[in-house]
């Protein structure tokens, strides 16, 4: 993406009533022009939330966050993850995203988050999210076993750490999981452009909506309702494969749940939902 662009971008969305972006990759530092654009990012949003995984830390030591700004630190690439890389003298929030599958090794996990917590001197929080583009329902007890363990024995530890669960209530009705925010309701207010400034349902969507650019030389931008058409349309046909696969006999479709964008992905499929949830009527 280049910083033309990119301004281009921030200044549409801003324009539009967005107050919040969201940086993240591949890995946004190895960017030739990180900092500018970060600086760009922080001139058009109240809020920068920067996902990285820390390799070109370099880079990474020249941003300056804000109060508001948050750094969301890949626990996965825990040897990028230093003092340094934390920018533990900057402002803002410090995050360490630990996504957890049913074959996640806990024991080695724990130790490299806690030597991390321990480095960002109580500065940095742990948030523990599913791995939202495997089939959580298939290995939902491993799943909710490792999520558990984890988090009792980081509390344990006096870490701060909390349960960012993005599952629809089919999976978490009834199970005994750590507390998080139970609402399902997907409201799709946010889009992902990529490198190509391809439009992007979300992050859970490889398929593309529409480019951001037209013209001949591809430097002018769509019309802004242009793009909630695109969204808009996108945002049918996932409701439609979610009532179709299973949503359609649910008694709390459009009320607590629309299915969020789980539902309608290929690899999780009814037979799965209907083993694996705890709501009666489901079964
Ligand atoms: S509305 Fe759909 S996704 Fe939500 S709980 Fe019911 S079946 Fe599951």
């Amino acid at each position: 993406m280049s910083l033309d662009k990119f301004e281009l971008i921030c200044s549409y969305f801003h324009d539009n009533g967005f107050d919040k972006i969201a940086i993240m990759g591949g890995e946004p530092t190895i960017h030739p022009q990180f900092s500018e654009m970060m600086f760009t990012a922080q001139t058009y949003f109240e809020c920068v939330y920067l996902f990285t995984n820390a390799i070109q830390s370099n880079r990474l030591l020249a941003y300056h966050p804000r109060e508001k700004d948050s750094i969301i630190y890949n626990f996965h690439f825990t040897k990028y993850i230093n003092e340094k890389s934390l920018l533990l003298d900057e402002s803002g929030e410090r995050l360490l995203d630990v996504i957890v599958d049913y074959n996640s090794p806990v024991e080695e996990m724990l130790t490299d988050i806690l030597t991390i917590t321990k480095i960002a001197k109580n500065r940095t929080k742990v948030q523990l999210v599913l791995n939202n583009s495997s089939n959580i329902f298939k290995h939902k007890d491993l799943i909710v076993s490792n999520i558990n363990s984890l988090y009792k024995r980081l509390r344990n530890n006096d870490v701060k750490v909390s349960f960012e669960c993005a599952a629809p209530l089919c999976f978490t009705f009834g199970t005994d999981l750590p507390e998080h925010n139970h609402n399902t309701i997907c409201p799709q207010e946010a889009v992902l452009i990529d490198g190509s400034y391809n439009v992007r349902f979300c992050n859970l969507y490889s398929s593309t909506l529409v480019n951001l650019f037209t013209g001949a030389s591809q430097d002018t931008i769509i019309p802004f309702q242009i793009l909630r058409n695109y969204v808009t349309m996108e945002s049918f046909r996932n409701k439609s494969l979610c009532l179709d696969k299973i949503c359609k006999d649910c008694l709390y479709y459009g009320s607590v749940c629309n299915g969020k964008c789980h539902i309608g992905q290929e690899i999780i499929n009814r037979e799965d939902i209907v083993e694996h949830t705890l709501i009666p009527w489901l079964k």
